[in-house]
């Protein structure tokens, strides 16, 4: 027997291409390395909650297409994430909106946090200007992580919820650090807790893996199973390959390991019902080790599935470290010299005309959930359309 398709790894990118190669007529096998199914959105049951075992997810997205689409695998709940910071005690709404300003500095209309806000950009980027020998007129364009975030937001909010959080999440100075990755972050002088600016969010019901199950009925599946490991064989029995492992793994590392952000995650069920109050608790100070505790329970809000309340509680206390061979890649670091050594790869990979590559491993792509869908469903259009 030989498959249309052989699919390495049965996460969101794998798990949609495959469904969509199955509707195509298309013979389609799964494997992954790992004992189950779903990637990093694999949900385990424990007690009766939705353990997110490689870190909390929370789906959310501006693409009508993408939430028609995934929303015919699941019915999702109406979760809205509103991190709280804890900052040495303190506590604050993340993310910046009203409520922090209030807390921060006792403002109390968006005028005044907005004249805050400016009073304490206008020092930063004036001694900035004068470092970088420009006059008061020029435009000043930030070059970093800490440049941009304190433009945006000033030198309170930056050094309390920001600068410690950032350095133990990247294992790198605020300094060292692209820019971007703080524009993900919403600014607001609304009161409105919502972490997201998305139109749809939620966190589907029964769990993330049993959405991908739903995606992936019908198809042959092998666990346990490592492509690289095994390529040779499983070449052979394959027209062509759908690779969602990193892309670099791939190549044997001949051009050098990408770096990640590897994350270690550690789990406590504890016999009470309520640990923190809330799903997500950011610590940004530096001196706390982990970057964040989750309670997994509050995201479906206490219940399990048949809507009892849950008598215990699982924690996940988050660490994040630097990547090494042999861990689990997470955070793709979007910096120069590891955008540089992709291109190199991707040029490599572009000649594999068996193979496509895909996913947030595939590409080197810090890709959300949505992303992630919005790429595969490209690439179906682009592979089974033809
Ligand atoms: P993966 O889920 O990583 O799947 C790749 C699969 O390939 C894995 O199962 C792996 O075992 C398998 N594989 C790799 N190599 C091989 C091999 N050689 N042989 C066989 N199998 C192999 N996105 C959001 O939208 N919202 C969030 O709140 C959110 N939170 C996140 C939190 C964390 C800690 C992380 C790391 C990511 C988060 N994301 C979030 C992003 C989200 O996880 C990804 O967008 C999505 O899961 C990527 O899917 P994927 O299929 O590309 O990759
Ligand atoms: N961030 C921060 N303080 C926080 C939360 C986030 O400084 O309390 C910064 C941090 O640099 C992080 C970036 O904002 O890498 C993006 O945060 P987000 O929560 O979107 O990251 P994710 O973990 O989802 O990739």
């Amino acid at each position: 027997m030989k498959y249309d398709y052989l699919v390495v790894g049965s996460g969101l990118y794998g798990a949609v291409f495959a469904h969509e190669a199955k509707m195509a007529g298309k013979s389609v096998l799964v494997i992954d390395k790992r004992p189950n199914i779903a990637g990093n959105i694999y949900t385990e049951d424990l007690e009766g909650i939705h353990v997110h075992k490689y870190g909390a997810h929370i789906f959310h997205t501006n693409i009508k297409k993408v939430w028609d689409y995934i929303t015919q695998f699941a019915e999702f709940n109406r979760f809205t994430n509103s991190p709280v910071a804890n900052y040495k005690g303190e506590l604050y709404s993340l993310p910046f909106n009203m409520y922090t300003f209030n807390k921060m500095w006792g403002v109390v209309t968006p005028e005044e946090a907005a004249s805050k806000i400016e009073e304490q950009k206008k020092d930063y980027i004036l001694k900035k200007k004068a470092e970088r020998g420009l006059s008061e007129n020029d435009e000043f364009v930030p070059e970093n992580l800490e440049e941009q975030a304190i433009s945006l937001i000033g030198t309170d909010i930056y050094e309390k919820l920001i600068k410690g959080y950032t350095e133990k999440q990247w294992g790198r100075d605020c300094t060292e650090l692209p820019s971007f990755i703080i524009k993900r972050l919403p600014v607001r002088l609304t009161f409105d807790n919502n972490y997201f600016n998305a139109l749809y969010q939620g966190i589907p019901k029964g769990g993330y893996t049993k959405m991908i199950e739903n995606l992936l009925d019908g198809i042959e599946v092998r666990l346990s199973t490592d492509y690289l490991e095994n390529k040779e064989a499983l070449d052979k029995i394959c027209e062509k390959v759908v690779y969602t492992g990193p892309i670099d793994a791939y190549f044997g590392y001949k051009l050098g390991t990408l770096e990640y952000r590897s994350v270690r995650f550690e789990n406590e069920l504890l016999d009470k019902p309520n640990f923190q109050g809330n799903a997500a608790v950011n610590y940004t100070d530096k001196e706390t080790p982990w970057t964040r505790i989750i309670e997994h329970k509050w995201f479906e809000f206490g219940k399990d599935d048949d809507g009892n309340d849950l008598p215990k509680t699982v924690i996940s206390r988050e660490y994040s470290s630097e990547w090494k061979p042999g861990d689990e890649p997470y955070y793709p670091v979007n910096d120069e010299k590891n955008g540089e050594l992709y291109k190199k790869y991707k040029e490599l990979a572009d000649k594999e005309d068996k193979v496509i590559f895909g996913g947030r491993l595939g590409e080197y792509k810090y890709y959300d959930m949505d992303a992630v869908i919005a790429s595969s469903l490209d690439m179906c259009e682009k592979e089974l359309n033809k």
